[in-house]
């Protein structure tokens, strides 16, 4: 899961990372009394989207016009910012050309910037540590620094044993040439960091830029954070942050209904029953040339009306040509399938035509058990439809 900017900064505050004061605002009043309760002289004001690259992006309604980020010296600034963000589109490297509506903005105190950094944490699958990166350029995608000079990437891989230790942290600060008060005062913020990652069980931290002060201070001038969500259910006040109007409302709806659905680029809808089964339906897709449409997993235990919604749910997606019903019937019964895909077809009156094939792993066991003269066992006729055949 993701939240805001701002929410991101309220968390890594509470565990000592040091970040810029600042206060949310919905509406150009209050982003006024923000301005002034922070008291000046500049004022910085930011977009709030789950994107990123708002500096460089541009407002869909006026494309020659300034970024979602904005330094500005005066309370009437803050007002004539929020005025041109708050409610307006706006499109950035990462949101595509749709772009996000702003619908929060957050005003903060301007600071003095001597140097721009990269500090990034993250689990790193190949070690199974936990990493913290750090590089010199700050402001650019690590994605492209990585590419173009990975020289540049300084990382430290954390024992979770030990867990990260000032030295860790000292390597990073002189591999960042930092210098005198520089250092102690990094080494602070990147513990501080290490200590909320672990505690709220975050899975990306990402601060781009870090920020050297002139006074020498280092500071968040931007903070990303993700969340495992399988360990939301312990961190209930950060499963509150979720913004539902940042969320696919295709996503969202399925999370409501306990499936599995990520939207992805083809055009073959998928309806699977497991999250193994429904990977592999994506690959044998794509080995016979095709491209999935979605993930999608109903589970084991999806109800008819699931089916429908699930089904729906792929419908909903125009690039849809046509669906691939896998669905394994030793854990769900095909017949419920069945029946949630005809009530969906018919509540939605598609005019896309579709073919839908079942076959379960019992059927064979069937056709065995015939050729043997066995009768259906109850465990088959529990799990089991027959195909018809045509
Ligand atoms: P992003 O473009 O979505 O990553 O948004 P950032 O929060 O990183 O802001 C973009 C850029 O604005 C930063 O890289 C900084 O150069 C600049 N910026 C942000 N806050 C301040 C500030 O308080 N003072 C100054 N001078 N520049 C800032
Ligand atoms: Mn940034």
């Amino acid at each position: 899961m993701n939240i805001h900017e701002y929410q991101a900064k309220q968390l890594l505050d509470k565990y000592g990372v040091a970040v810029p004061r600042g206060g949310v605002a919905h509406s150009v009043d209050e982003a006024a009394t923000q301005a002034q309760e922070l008291g000046g002289p500049g004022y910085v004001v930011k977009s709030q989207i789950h994107a990123g690259g708002r500096g460089a992006g541009r407002f869909k309604d006026n494309p020659d016009g300034k970024g979602g980020v904005r330094i500005v010296k005066s309370v009437e600034e803050v007002r004539e910012a929020a005025r041109e963000m708050l409610g307006h589109v706006l499109v950035t490297k990462q949101t595509g050309p749709a772009g996000k509506e702003v619908k929060r903005i957050y005003i903060e105190e301007g600071c003095d910037i001597a140097r721009e950094l990269y500090l990034g944490m993250l689990l790193d699958r190949e070690t199974s540590r936990l990493t913290m990166m750090a590089s010199t350029e700050g402001g650019m995608e690590i994605e492209e620094v990585a590419a173009e000079t990975p020289e540049k990437i300084l990382k430290v891989s954390i024992d979770p044993a030990t867990g990260m230790l000032p030295y860790h942290a000292r390597n990073l600060a002189f591999g960042l040439g930092l210098e005198d008060k520089q250092v102690g005062s990094a080494v602070k913020f990147m513990l501080a960091m290490y200590k909320a990652f672990t505690e709220l069980d975050a899975s990306i931290i990402e601060i781009n830029p870090l920020v050297i002060t002139a006074g020498g201070e280092v500071m968040a001038l931007d903070a990303k954070m993700n969340f495992d969500d399988n360990a939301l259910y312990r961190h209930k006040d950060i499963a509150d942050l979720r913004d539902e109007d940042e969320e696919d409302p295709a996503e969202l709806e399925a999370s409501k209904h306990e499936l599995n659905y990520i939207k992805l680029d083809g055009s073959i809808g998928c309806m699977v029953n497991g999250a193994g089964l429904a990977m592999s339906t994506m690959d044998i897709i794509k080995l016979y040339g095709g491209e999935p449409a979605n993930f999608l997993d109903v589970g084991g235990g999806a109800t008819q009306e699931r089916v429908t919604i699930a089904f729906k749910l792929i419908l909903t997606d125009p690039n849809v040509e046509g669906i691939l019903v896998n669905i394994f019937g030793g854990i769900m019964r095909c017949d419920v399938i069945a029946e949630g895909v005809v009530a969906a077809a018919r509540e939605t009156r598609q005019d896309r035509q579709f073919a839908a094939s079942f076959r379960t792993a019992c059927e064979r066991q069937y056709n065995n058990d015939s050729l043997l003269g066995v009768g259906r066992s109850p465990a088959w006729q529990r799990n089991c439809v027959v195909p018809e055949r045509s």
